[in-house]
């Protein structure tokens, strides 16, 4: 396709899925190729991690950006064409393109639909689906963690870390294991920001010609059902399913 646009909440799992479906759709492609000099589909992973775009630039409270920034609105439209632009040159009908990001403008995702159409390629929307109170905890626990990290990083600089008092019960250097333990190494939302990224959400509607086909995984579906849901990916952008785009229909 081939373009995939993935979209959700924020911190609601679409890293997770797209990394999931990057590896599936690296191995069918693999699988599809004649040979491993000549693979039937280049792949690419575009995000806002991708391109180095921080959480900030959605942030519409003019206190909390850099700077250099221009203004709250200018950031986040600079990042969407970053993120255009990097679709744009990698979509072909031959290159299957990954866009891992909150895509929760509904104008935007039928901009890259046109621009899929354009470069005569299916686009499709995988919705990654996860009640807003767990999406809302997860960023919850990625601001406790940084503000842990922040935290010890202050004892170091006042010398006070190593030897400082322990809450009774804690282990020494416990702290410091669950830290290494954890590899979700992302960078929490401010809270307002996330609040208001989640009010602003636009639901993908398979209605539209832009949101479909649409397909859905929700946090609790488990391997048998993730693989289910990418093989029918698979089958509109590259299988029987998929076809032929028409730019001007
Ligand atoms: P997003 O990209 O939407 O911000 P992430 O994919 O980074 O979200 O996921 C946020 C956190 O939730 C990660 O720590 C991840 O391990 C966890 N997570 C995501 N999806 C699931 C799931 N389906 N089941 C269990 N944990 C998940
Ligand atoms: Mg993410």
């Amino acid at each position: 396709m081939p373009l995939i646009i993935i979209t959700g909440l924020p911190t609601s799992g679409k890293t997770t899925r797209a990394k999931q479906l990057h590896a599936y759709l690296s191995s069918r492609i693999a699988s599809a190729s004649k040979s491993p000099s000549t693979p039937a589909y280049r792949l690419h992973l575009i995000s806002d991690a991708t391109l180095s775009i921080p959480r900030s630039v959605y942030d519409l409270s003019p206190a909390q950006l850099p700077a250099h920034v221009r203004s709250a609105n200018a950031a986040e439209k600079d990042a969407r064409a970053a993120l255009y632009a990097a679709v744009k040159r990698a979509l072909s009908p031959r290159d299957i393109v990954l866009l891992d990001g909150l895509n929760y403008i509904k104008g935007w995702r039928y901009q890259l639909f046109c621009e899929a159409k354009n470069a005569r390629t299916p686009s499709c929307v995988l919705q990654v689906g996860c009640p807003v109170d767990r999406a809302r905890a997860v960023n919850e626990s990625r601001l406790e963690r940084r503000e842990r990290r922040r935290r010890k990083a202050r004892e170091r600089e006042n010398g006070d870390g190593e030897g400082a008092a322990r809450p009774e019960g804690k282990e020494e250097g416990r702290d410091n294991d669950d830290d290494r333990d954890d590899d979700d190494d992302e960078e929490p939302y401010e809270p307002s920001n996330w609040e208001n990224l989640a009010f602003r959400y636009e639901e993908p509607n398979p209605m539209a010609r832009w949101d479909s086909p649409l397909f859905t995984l929700v946090w609790e579906d488990d391997e048998a059902q993730t693989r289910a849901v990418f093989d029918k990916i698979w089958d509109a952008i590259a299988g029987e399913g998929r076809k032929p785009v028409k730019p001007n229909q």
